[in-house]
């Protein structure tokens, strides 16, 4: 009995490895089509997220994410789509949003559902993670209707771009924690293999530059989360769909309070993160 208990082991050891690992990887393969990007610059003109003084979250992210938007519409291995501009979302994401309201609760119910029933059979373990704070009712329905038009419209990646902060006494009180954190999805979530390594690529270049986070909880800079919707929280992004959420450094860090420093550093990380994605789909 143990003899063939063995030999069945010895069988599917191999079975399993090669099913788990995808036939091409992103990184050696040559895409025909290019490759499908969608920036979400974090947070919007109506809850702009974190705040130092008088710097908003929501305007860093946008000039951030724009900027690595130009950088990878040079390059015509890539289609780059972005979900607003200076004047908010943009037409396509503002339609998307207002037309199909009904069915992203109905995506985010399902998805809802079919999770908690793995959790119910042990299919899917939650875990406690860092605390992030839970989003609006409209929120939800923005970043659940971005991962449904990300499904729709077969997207290869999708980056969403943040500035961090924890609770300080005021909004002019600096913080004592310093540094970025790629976020990517947990292990068990379908996309979380090509995602993880799409991470890796985007640290390796910010940690030319940067230091990561100081903040216990985000130490060593790539942090898998389960509950976070932008990386496809209850399974709602496509298994091919690689998906990272970059905090980029704390908001009242140094280098962002004055105009000048803080132009520079966008300039660089928008630099550094254009080579990291380039770099996972075409290799180095
Ligand atoms: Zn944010």
């Amino acid at each position: 009995m143990k003899k063939i208990l063995f030999i069945l082991i010895a069988f599917l050891i191999p079975v399993f490895f090669t099913q788990a690992v995808s036939p091409v990887s992103k990184s050696t393969s040559k895409p025909v089509e290019p490759i499908r990007i969608l920036l979400v610059p974090g947070h919007d003109n109506e809850v702009w997220g974190a705040q130092y003084g008088n710097i908003k979250e929501a305007n860093m992210t946008l000039v951030l994410a724009t900027q690595v938007y130009n950088l990878l519409k040079k390059d015509k291995r890539f289609e780059v789509y972005i979900t607003r501009d200076s004047s908010g979302y943009t037409k396509e994401f503002a339609d998307y949003f207002s037309q199909h309201k009904e069915d992203i609760i109905s995506f985010r119910q399902n998805a809802k559902q079919e999770m908690q029933a793995k959790v119910a059979t042990g299919s899917f373990v939650q875990k406690e993670t860092v605390i992030h704070n839970s989003v609006t009712k409209d929120t939800s329905i923005v970043l659940y209707g971005i991962n449904k038009w990300v499904d729709e419209n077969k997207m290869d990646a999708v980056i969403h771009f943040h500035f961090n902060d924890y609770p300080r006494p005021t909004k002019w009180k600096i913080g004592e924690y310093k540094g970025f954190t790629i976020y990517m999805p947990d292990g068990q979530l379908a996309n979380s293999k090509e995602s993880s390594k799409l991470a890796g690529s985007i640290f390796s270049q910010l940690h030319k530059k940067y230091q990561s986070s100081t903040l216990p909880e985000e130490i060593g800079g790539m942090v898998p989360d389960q509950k976070l919707i932008a990386l496809g929280a209850n399974d709602t992004l496509n298994p091919d769909t690689s998906s990272v959420l970059v905090e980029y450094g704390y908001i009242y860090e140094k280098m962002f309070r004055k105009s000048s420093t803080r132009h520079q550093a966008y300039k660089t990380m928008a630099g550094l993160t254009t080579k990291g994605i380039t770099n996972y789909f075409f290799g180095k």
